[in-house]
């Protein structure tokens, strides 16, 4: 009988207790400092059941039934493996992202690309390329029988491409009502041509949410997410948010740099003083990495803008694409991006734990993106490099292609890296992608352990608070 591998204690200041966190199960409990230095006593082995007090033996009792304590660290172990692996094969949900544009009408100063130019032939998707797509998709659903399907449009910007938009989402929800499976909708877009009209067309389709960029407030954003030609981009995309909230759900994201903090605090204050606050679905934003000197040629470690509860939406971009994309599962936190996570959260919106993170989608067998070619990749943050694709909608077989889907099959960087780390469960390993970039292998751990620190720390005060705020139990 052990202390579990995966709880995580954060003593609380001005008061004798400790909350608890376990990552594997989920648990989470206030306990006295005695219950807190009998877990510890149990992490050492300095205490069994046998030799535990009649009190100690009823809390370690409780505590089992909520995975605080288990029989063996092997066998917890165990458990945290064959779970990874499982949600590795999970058919419950079938995921494709599709970027049915490498081209985009902004000129953001941290996109690599910067010139901006026209993109060549093949990074558009043609019609005849989104109905072959379709039909993958198809064997797919007859293939994993998915109790949901998730199809996320993507780019570049999305909407560039509305015929590929329009034409995918009709023939999916065809697809899916045939087979009796739910289907989910979500865009990935800059916000310039989010329109009712689109959003009116996509809903009967199953049209589940937008994610806009906005980084920071009004000053900010415009000059680093200007148009080709120069203007301003925020009055325009506020008025189509005002115009979309409360048709459909509608996140936004934004990409934060260092010193931004009070522009971000600024676009808070102002998206609280709106109308469509209200609907507003989540907001997180996230951290602009900028490249580095050692980064791989063409690599674009960016992060912002995907929906987290699909598991990324991605970010990290290897590839000279004209676009920057970004990832909502692997946050590269630091102290002022959780400031900013805990200044949301106190403006009334909903925004990621910082525990909950992962794994990410790399992680599961049963999610796709597929380049405008018809490339497809592990997850969004390799699309376009095709170094890194591991096959094609037509079926192609190649030594390329097994090579890398080969690679990918076996990336279990938690189980080389992180050893006993508390946050496996929901980490495992971070991004690849961010791995890849800055350690030079996809199979290296990118941890970000100090963002599930501070995310589990919030828990720990917003239950301290919650406790405290209970009416007291009648006598
Ligand atoms: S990457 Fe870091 S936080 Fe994640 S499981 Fe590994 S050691 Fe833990
Ligand atoms: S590897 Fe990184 S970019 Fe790819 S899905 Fe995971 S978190 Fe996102």
């Amino acid at each position: 009988m052990r202390a579990s591998l995966f709880n995580v204690p954060v003593p609380l200041s001005g008061c004798d207790e400790v909350f608890v966190m376990n990552t594997f199960t989920d648990a989470q409990a206030l306990v006295s400092q005695d219950v807190a230095d009998l877990l510890d006593r149990l992490r050492r082995e300095d205490v069994t059941f046998e030799s535990a007090t009649a009190e100690e033996r009823e809390a370690i009792t409780a505590l089992s039934a909520d995975g605080f304590i288990v029989d063996t660290h092997e066998r917890e172990r165990a458990d945290v493996r064959a779970h990874l692996t499982s949600l590795k094969e999970d058919t419950a949900q079938l995921r494709v992202t599709v970027l049915t544009t490498l081209q985009c009408n902004f000129a953001c100063d941290y996109c690599v690309q910067g010139d901006h130019g026209d993109v060549p032939a093949g990074q558009r998707m043609t019609l005849e390329t989104a109905a072959r797509t379709m039909q993958w998709i198809e064997k797919r659903l007859d293939t994993v029988r998915p109790e949901s399907f998730v199809l996320t449009f993507f780019g570049g910007e999305p909407l560039l491409n509305l015929p590929v938009v329009y034409q995918m989402a009709e023939q999916a929800a065809a697809a899916c009502k045939a087979r009796n499976v739910r289907m989910l909708i979500n865009i990935i877009t800059n916000g310039l041509l989010l329109t009712p009209e689109v959003v009116d067309r996509l809903m009967p389709f199953g049209l589940n949410g937008v994610k806009i960029t906005l980084d920071g407030a009004k000053e900010l954003h415009d000059k680093s997410r200007p148009l080709r030609g120069g203007q301003g981009t925020f009055d325009r995309i506020v008025k189509n948010i005002s115009n979309v909230a409360g048709k459909c759900r509608v996140a936004i994201g934004g990409n934060f740099e260092d010193g931004a903090g009070e522009s971000f605090i600024e676009l808070l204050d102002f998206l609280k003083s709106q109308d469509f606050a209200p609907f507003l679905d989540k907001v997180a934003f996230k951290p602009v990495i900028r490249q580095k000197p050692t980064t791989p040629k063409g690599f674009i470690p960016l992060t912002a803008v995907g929906d987290a509860s699909s598991g990324c939406g991605s970010s990290a971009r290897i590839a000279s694409t004209p676009k920057t994309n970004a990832c909502d599962t692997c946050h590269f936190v630091d102290e002022q991006m959780i400031a900013l996570r805990e200044a949301t959260s106190a403006h009334g919106f909903r925004t990621v734990d910082g525990v909950h993170m992962g794994p990410c989608e790399l992680h599961r067998q049963h999610a796709h993106t597929i380049g405008p070619d018809g490339v497809l990749f592990a997850c969004p943050g390799f699309a376009g490099d095709a170094h890194q694709a591991v096959g094609d909608i037509r079926g192609t077989d190649n030594d390329r292609f097994r090579r890398a889907a080969a690679e990918f099959a076996k990336i279990t960087s938690w189980r080389e890296s992180c050893g006993d780390c508390s946050y496996v469960p929901v980490c495992g390993g971070g991004c690849s992608v961010a791995a890849h970039a800055e350690q030079g292998s996809m199979h290296a751990a990118s941890c970000h352990k100090t963002s599930f620190e501070a995310g589990v720390a919030a828990f720990a005060r917003a239950f301290a608070n919650d406790a405290a705020n209970q009416p007291p139990s009648p006598a």
